[in-house]
Protein backbone atom coordinates (compact mmCIF):
# COMPACT_ATOMS: atom_id res chain seq x y z
CA UNK A 1 0.00 0.00 0.00
CA UNK A 2 1.11 3.93 -0.85
CA UNK A 3 -1.45 5.35 0.68
CA UNK A 4 0.44 8.66 2.98
CA UNK A 5 1.42 11.38 2.66
CA UNK A 6 1.26 12.99 -0.90
CA UNK A 7 -0.47 9.61 -2.05
CA UNK A 8 -3.09 10.43 0.42
CA UNK A 9 -3.63 14.11 -0.49
CA UNK A 10 -3.96 12.41 -4.26
CA UNK A 11 -6.43 9.73 -3.27
CA UNK A 12 -8.61 12.30 -1.06
CA UNK A 13 -8.73 14.58 -4.62
CA UNK A 14 -9.56 11.42 -6.86
CA UNK A 15 -12.06 10.96 -4.50
CA UNK A 16 -13.58 14.64 -4.96
CA UNK A 17 -13.10 13.89 -8.89
CA UNK A 18 -14.83 10.49 -9.08
CA UNK A 19 -17.72 11.95 -7.10
CA UNK A 20 -18.65 15.16 -9.06
CA UNK A 21 -18.97 12.57 -11.92
CA UNK A 22 -20.96 10.02 -9.90
CA UNK A 23 -23.52 12.98 -8.76
CA UNK A 24 -23.89 14.36 -12.63
CA UNK A 25 -24.35 11.02 -13.85
CA UNK A 26 -27.18 10.66 -11.64
CA UNK A 27 -28.96 13.85 -12.68
CA UNK A 28 -28.49 13.10 -16.12
CA UNK A 29 -29.64 9.15 -16.36
CA UNK A 30 -33.24 9.60 -16.89
CA UNK A 31 -32.80 12.12 -19.74
CA UNK A 32 -33.43 9.89 -23.06
CA UNK A 33 -30.59 10.30 -25.56
CA UNK A 34 -31.78 11.03 -29.08
CA UNK A 35 -28.27 10.66 -31.00
CA UNK A 36 -25.88 8.44 -30.55
CA UNK A 37 -22.27 8.39 -32.21
CA UNK A 38 -20.60 5.56 -29.92
CA UNK A 39 -18.72 3.40 -32.00
CA UNK A 40 -16.20 1.01 -32.01
CA UNK A 41 -13.35 4.12 -32.15
CA UNK A 42 -15.45 5.41 -28.80
CA UNK A 43 -16.12 2.18 -26.83
CA UNK A 44 -11.90 1.33 -27.20
CA UNK A 45 -11.12 5.65 -26.34
CA UNK A 46 -13.54 5.30 -23.17
CA UNK A 47 -11.82 1.82 -22.13
CA UNK A 48 -8.25 3.36 -22.47
CA UNK A 49 -8.98 6.15 -21.38
CA UNK A 50 -11.04 4.27 -17.92
CA UNK A 51 -8.02 2.04 -17.54
CA UNK A 52 -5.29 4.80 -17.12
CA UNK A 53 -7.33 7.05 -15.29
CA UNK A 54 -8.99 5.35 -12.50
CA UNK A 55 -7.60 1.09 -12.59
CA UNK A 56 -4.08 2.27 -12.63
CA UNK A 57 -3.98 4.82 -10.23
CA UNK A 58 -5.71 2.68 -7.68
CA UNK A 59 -3.32 -0.59 -8.26
CA UNK A 60 -0.30 1.88 -7.85
CA UNK A 61 -2.31 2.94 -4.69
CA UNK A 62 -3.51 -0.58 -3.40
CA UNK A 63 -0.98 -3.06 -4.96
CA UNK A 64 2.42 -3.47 -5.33
CA UNK A 65 1.63 -5.02 -8.80
CA UNK A 66 3.14 -1.26 -10.49
CA UNK A 67 5.99 -1.10 -8.37
CA UNK A 68 8.61 -1.77 -11.36
CA UNK A 69 7.97 1.46 -12.90
CA UNK A 70 8.01 3.44 -9.56
CA UNK A 71 10.58 6.44 -9.55
CA UNK A 72 11.87 8.81 -7.12
CA UNK A 73 10.74 12.93 -8.09
CA UNK A 74 12.38 16.17 -6.35
CA UNK A 75 10.49 17.48 -3.61
CA UNK A 76 9.48 20.57 -4.94
CA UNK A 77 7.43 18.21 -7.77
CA UNK A 78 4.44 17.21 -5.89
CA UNK A 79 4.50 21.47 -4.48
CA UNK A 80 3.22 22.30 -8.12
CA UNK A 81 0.75 18.92 -9.06
CA UNK A 82 -1.19 19.71 -5.90
CA UNK A 83 -2.63 23.53 -6.90
CA UNK A 84 -3.13 22.01 -10.34
CA UNK A 85 -5.47 18.91 -9.17
CA UNK A 86 -7.29 21.70 -7.12
CA UNK A 87 -8.00 23.90 -10.42
CA UNK A 88 -8.88 21.20 -12.71
CA UNK A 89 -10.98 20.15 -9.40
CA UNK A 90 -13.06 23.38 -9.51
CA UNK A 91 -13.40 23.84 -13.59
CA UNK A 92 -14.28 19.83 -13.70
CA UNK A 93 -17.08 20.80 -11.21
CA UNK A 94 -17.85 24.20 -13.13
CA UNK A 95 -18.05 22.85 -16.33
CA UNK A 96 -20.39 19.97 -15.19
CA UNK A 97 -22.76 22.22 -13.34
CA UNK A 98 -22.86 24.53 -16.88
CA UNK A 99 -23.78 21.57 -19.18
CA UNK A 100 -26.07 20.66 -16.66
CA UNK A 101 -28.68 18.05 -18.05
CA UNK A 102 -26.57 18.06 -21.40
CA UNK A 103 -23.57 16.67 -20.21
CA UNK A 104 -22.80 12.82 -21.16
CA UNK A 105 -19.95 10.68 -20.87
CA UNK A 106 -20.01 10.07 -24.81
CA UNK A 107 -21.15 11.02 -28.00
CA UNK A 108 -24.91 12.04 -27.61
CA UNK A 109 -27.01 14.41 -27.57
CA UNK A 110 -30.70 13.98 -25.25
CA UNK A 111 -33.68 15.07 -25.75
CA UNK A 112 -34.40 18.81 -25.47
CA UNK A 113 -30.50 19.26 -25.66
CA UNK A 114 -29.67 22.83 -25.44
CA UNK A 115 -26.26 24.88 -26.70
CA UNK A 116 -24.52 26.05 -23.45
CA UNK A 117 -22.57 29.02 -24.09
CA UNK A 118 -22.72 30.71 -20.61
CA UNK A 119 -19.86 30.17 -17.49
CA UNK A 120 -17.25 28.69 -18.31
CA UNK A 121 -18.77 27.41 -21.61
CA UNK A 122 -18.37 30.85 -22.59
CA UNK A 123 -14.70 31.38 -23.76
CA UNK A 124 -13.75 27.92 -24.31
CA UNK A 125 -15.57 24.61 -25.94
CA UNK A 126 -14.21 22.35 -24.47
CA UNK A 127 -13.55 23.63 -20.83
CA UNK A 128 -14.44 19.56 -19.47
CA UNK A 129 -11.55 18.34 -21.56
CA UNK A 130 -9.42 20.90 -20.34
CA UNK A 131 -9.76 20.58 -16.80
CA UNK A 132 -8.95 16.53 -17.53
CA UNK A 133 -6.19 17.34 -19.27
CA UNK A 134 -5.26 19.76 -16.20
CA UNK A 135 -6.05 17.10 -13.80
CA UNK A 136 -4.01 14.00 -16.00
CA UNK A 137 -0.56 16.61 -15.51
CA UNK A 138 -1.70 17.31 -11.69
CA UNK A 139 -1.82 13.17 -11.58
CA UNK A 140 1.92 12.52 -13.36
CA UNK A 141 3.22 15.12 -11.12
CA UNK A 142 1.69 13.49 -7.71
CA UNK A 143 1.93 10.06 -8.27
CA UNK A 144 5.37 8.57 -8.00
CA UNK A 145 5.32 6.13 -10.98
CA UNK A 146 5.62 6.15 -14.65
CA UNK A 147 2.57 3.74 -15.86
CA UNK A 148 0.47 4.86 -12.86
CA UNK A 149 1.33 8.72 -12.93
CA UNK A 150 1.12 9.75 -16.98
CA UNK A 151 -0.16 7.01 -18.87
CA UNK A 152 -3.81 8.98 -18.42
CA UNK A 153 -2.46 11.92 -19.80
CA UNK A 154 -1.24 10.13 -22.95
CA UNK A 155 -4.37 8.48 -23.62
CA UNK A 156 -6.30 11.00 -23.13
CA UNK A 157 -4.32 13.60 -25.26
CA UNK A 158 -5.28 10.73 -27.92
CA UNK A 159 -8.71 10.59 -27.16
CA UNK A 160 -9.12 14.48 -27.46
CA UNK A 161 -7.15 14.27 -30.82
CA UNK A 162 -9.52 11.94 -31.98
CA UNK A 163 -12.50 12.91 -30.15
CA UNK A 164 -13.30 16.62 -30.53
CA UNK A 165 -13.14 17.11 -34.10
CA UNK A 166 -16.12 14.18 -34.21
CA UNK A 167 -17.83 16.23 -30.95
CA UNK A 168 -17.66 19.06 -33.15
CA UNK A 169 -19.11 17.74 -36.29
CA UNK A 170 -21.98 16.59 -34.54
CA UNK A 171 -22.83 19.67 -33.13
CA UNK A 172 -22.51 20.99 -36.26
CA UNK A 173 -24.70 18.71 -37.45
CA UNK A 174 -27.38 19.24 -34.71
CA UNK A 175 -27.36 23.34 -33.73
CA UNK A 176 -25.71 24.40 -37.40
CA UNK A 177 -25.11 28.17 -37.31
CA UNK A 178 -25.60 29.02 -33.77
CA UNK A 179 -22.42 26.35 -33.37
CA UNK A 180 -20.74 27.62 -35.95
CA UNK A 181 -21.14 31.49 -34.27
CA UNK A 182 -19.91 30.24 -31.23
CA UNK A 183 -16.86 28.16 -32.98
CA UNK A 184 -15.88 31.48 -33.83
CA UNK A 185 -16.12 33.22 -30.74
CA UNK A 186 -14.32 30.64 -28.19
CA UNK A 187 -10.83 28.68 -28.80
CA UNK A 188 -11.10 24.88 -27.99
CA UNK A 189 -9.36 24.27 -25.03
CA UNK A 190 -8.03 27.82 -24.23
CA UNK A 191 -9.91 31.40 -24.32
CA UNK A 192 -9.01 33.12 -28.14
CA UNK A 193 -6.50 36.17 -27.36
CA UNK A 194 -7.92 38.17 -29.71
N1 LIG B 1 -16.57 18.79 -24.89
C1 LIG B 1 -17.26 19.45 -23.81
C2 LIG B 1 -18.33 18.55 -23.21
C3 LIG B 1 -17.87 17.21 -22.79
S1 LIG B 1 -19.22 16.10 -22.39
C4 LIG B 1 -16.26 19.89 -22.77
O1 LIG B 1 -15.11 19.45 -22.80
O2 LIG B 1 -16.62 20.70 -21.92
C5 LIG B 1 -19.63 15.53 -24.04
C6 LIG B 1 -21.03 15.88 -24.47
O3 LIG B 1 -21.32 17.22 -24.17
C7 LIG B 1 -21.18 15.78 -25.98
O4 LIG B 1 -21.58 14.50 -26.34
C8 LIG B 1 -22.26 16.80 -26.30
O5 LIG B 1 -23.51 16.19 -26.30
C9 LIG B 1 -22.21 17.74 -25.12
N2 LIG B 1 -21.73 19.10 -25.45
C10 LIG B 1 -20.50 19.47 -25.81
N3 LIG B 1 -20.42 20.81 -25.95
C11 LIG B 1 -21.65 21.30 -25.64
C12 LIG B 1 -22.21 22.60 -25.59
N4 LIG B 1 -21.50 23.68 -25.83
N5 LIG B 1 -23.51 22.70 -25.24
C13 LIG B 1 -24.26 21.61 -24.97
N6 LIG B 1 -23.79 20.37 -25.01
C14 LIG B 1 -22.51 20.20 -25.33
Amino acid sequence: MHVGGWNLFFLIAFIVYVSIRGIFDRQTKNVEKVITRVDTLERVLLTTVGVASILLPLLYLFTPWLAFADYRRREFVPWCGAPILVGALGLFWRSHADLGQNWSISLELRKGHQLVTHGVYGPVRHPMYAAILLWDVGQGLLIENWLAGWSALVTFVVMCVLRIPREEQMMCASFGDAYHVYMRKTGRLFPRLR
